[in-house]
């Protein structure tokens, strides 16, 4: 037949694995042309179809695409990795176009899980990583130790830390332990190590990161591994 297959469409714009794709295009979420598409295996001409994904018109070509990963623990915040260690590029690789560029907005440490922004939005990218920018991030970290009752105001105070002092926006006890606490931690700071330097600081280093938040997107319950299209409501508030 003529066209390209729906599924191979979303696949190709980074919106999710063929298979995920027949998935979201079996429970209703895709639209072509102003219509809802549940039957499989359709064709398209992506040149001329108008394709949405919860009502977020996909990227065929020129347009944007804005996705949110869950960085697994132990993988790279690269798009490819010398050393041929697992980077989050073999995430974005199978999900996006020949020839797309991709930009992930910041990074996390190897160690941490979480979500990381993807785009290839280059100005957006450019600058929701400026400092001057202040998106706020969340970050769950599993603590060493019992932590004093007045960690959140000595946090509020501000952490002296030899590349200068680190601001916590919010802070609070998730999980009180004997051996180790859970905490919520919100900064609006990209320095390298951030969370960890200022724990080891205060002398409860982190055991466990998790980044769950940037600005207005949260990880939910996404799996480490997966990546989503970001709704159309996330990219504007992100704007
Ligand atoms: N702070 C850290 O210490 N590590 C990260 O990955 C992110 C913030």
């Amino acid at each position: 037949g003529e066209g390209v297959r729906l599924q191979k469409v979303l696949a190709q714009a980074g919106v999710a694995s063929r298979r995920a794709a027949e998935i979201l295009i079996d429970r209703g979420r895709v639209e072509v042309d102003g219509q809802i598409v549940t039957r499989q295996g359709m064709r398209i001409d992506p040149t001329e179809s108008v394709v949405r994904v919860d009502g977020v018109r996909i990227v065929i070509d020129q347009d944007m695409v804005y996705l949110a990963l869950n960085k697994p623990r132990g993988w790279q915040s690269t798009m490819s990795d010398d050393l041929g260690r697992p980077c989050i590029g073999d995430i974005v690789a199978e999900r996006v176009m020949a020839g797309q560029r991709i930009f992930h907005v910041g990074r996390l440490d190897a160690e941490t899980e979480g979500l990381i922004l993807l785009t290839n939005d280059g100005e957006l990218a450019h600058r929701l990583m400026h400092p001057s920018y202040e998106i706020l991030k969340t970050y769950l970290a599993t603590l060493d130790g019992r932590i004093p009752r007045n960690l959140g105001r000595i946090l509020a105070d501000g952490v002296e830390l030899e590349d200068g002092p680190v601001h916590v926006d919010k802070f609070s006890v998730v999980d009180l332990g004997e051996t180790r606490t859970m905490v919520r931690v919100v900064l609006h700071e990209g320095r390298k190590h951030i969370v960890r330097r200022l724990f080891e600081e205060v002398g409860h280093p982190v055991l466990e990161l998790v980044r769950t938040d940037v600005g207005p997107v949260s990880l939910g319950d996404q799996r480490p591994g997966t990546l989503r299209v970001l709704r159309g409501a996330e990219v504007a508030e992100l704007y």
